[in-house]
């Protein structure tokens, strides 16, 4: 792998941030904060949105550029949020009110029909138009109360299928162990010595 690499990333959600930083940085890859203007995330899926903001940091800085996009699915739903996951409550709408609308929707919706997986799609974009995604599942169930106070977004009411307590409820390094933005940076990662060898020859 080059020595020292360091990508841009596309993000401006501090929790995210946080977590790519613990994923990332003892690999010895360094993460700038892209300062450039938000690209939109109008696309109808995780893919699309991240590649838009991958592909946005890439071509405003002239640097390769990282970015994910992810969300919610709730079966009970249909799916939702979804790409909407950080405005289920608006446009606008902070990580409470975001909770708050989950549980209304789910108000008197018991057991398995409240399983959910969230899901991270990471894209790598050049400036000069070359793009690779990869994608992280992970499954678990919505609870009816928020429980736990670390992670950010749904992680309390995200009662995670591996780890047996909600995503609010466990440290950095075993979330990310199982996470969808975990499992994704993993596949990314098994294919990175390759990427940056080109990329930094
Ligand atoms: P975006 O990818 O920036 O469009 O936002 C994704 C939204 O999905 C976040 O604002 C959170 O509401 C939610 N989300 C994504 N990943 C996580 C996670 O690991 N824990 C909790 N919520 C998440």
């Amino acid at each position: 792998m080059a020595k020292n690499p360091t990508l841009v990333l596309a993000s401006r959600n501090p929790g995210k941030i946080r977590e790519f930083q613990t994923l990332l940085g003892p690999l010895g890859i360094g993460l700038e904060a892209f300062t450039g203007p938000p690209a939109l995330e109008d696309g109808e899926t995780f893919t699309e949105n991240a590649i838009r903001k991958a592909r946005g940091a890439a071509l405003h800085s002239s640097r390769p550029a990282l970015a994910d996009d992810s969300g919610l699915e709730v079966e009970a739903l249909g799916g939702q949020p979804g790409v909407h996951s950080h405005r289920f409550a608006g446009e606008g709408a902070d990580d409470q009110a975001n909770n708050q609308e989950l549980l209304r929707r789910l108000a008197g919706i018991e057991g398995e029909k409240r399983s959910a997986r969230f899901v991270a799609v990471l894209a790598l974009a050049t400036p000069d138009g070359q793009i690779w995604t990869w994608r992280g599942e992970t499954a678990g169930r919505i609870l009816t109360q928020p429980q736990g106070e670390m992670g950010f977004g749904y992680d309390p009411l995200f009662l995670s299928e591996d780890l047996g307590v909600s995503f609010a409820q466990a440290d950095a390094v075993a979330k990310n162990r199982v996470s969808h933005r975990g499992r994704a940076c993993q596949a990314f990662l098994a294919d990175l010595p390759g990427i940056l060898a080109d990329l930094f020859a």
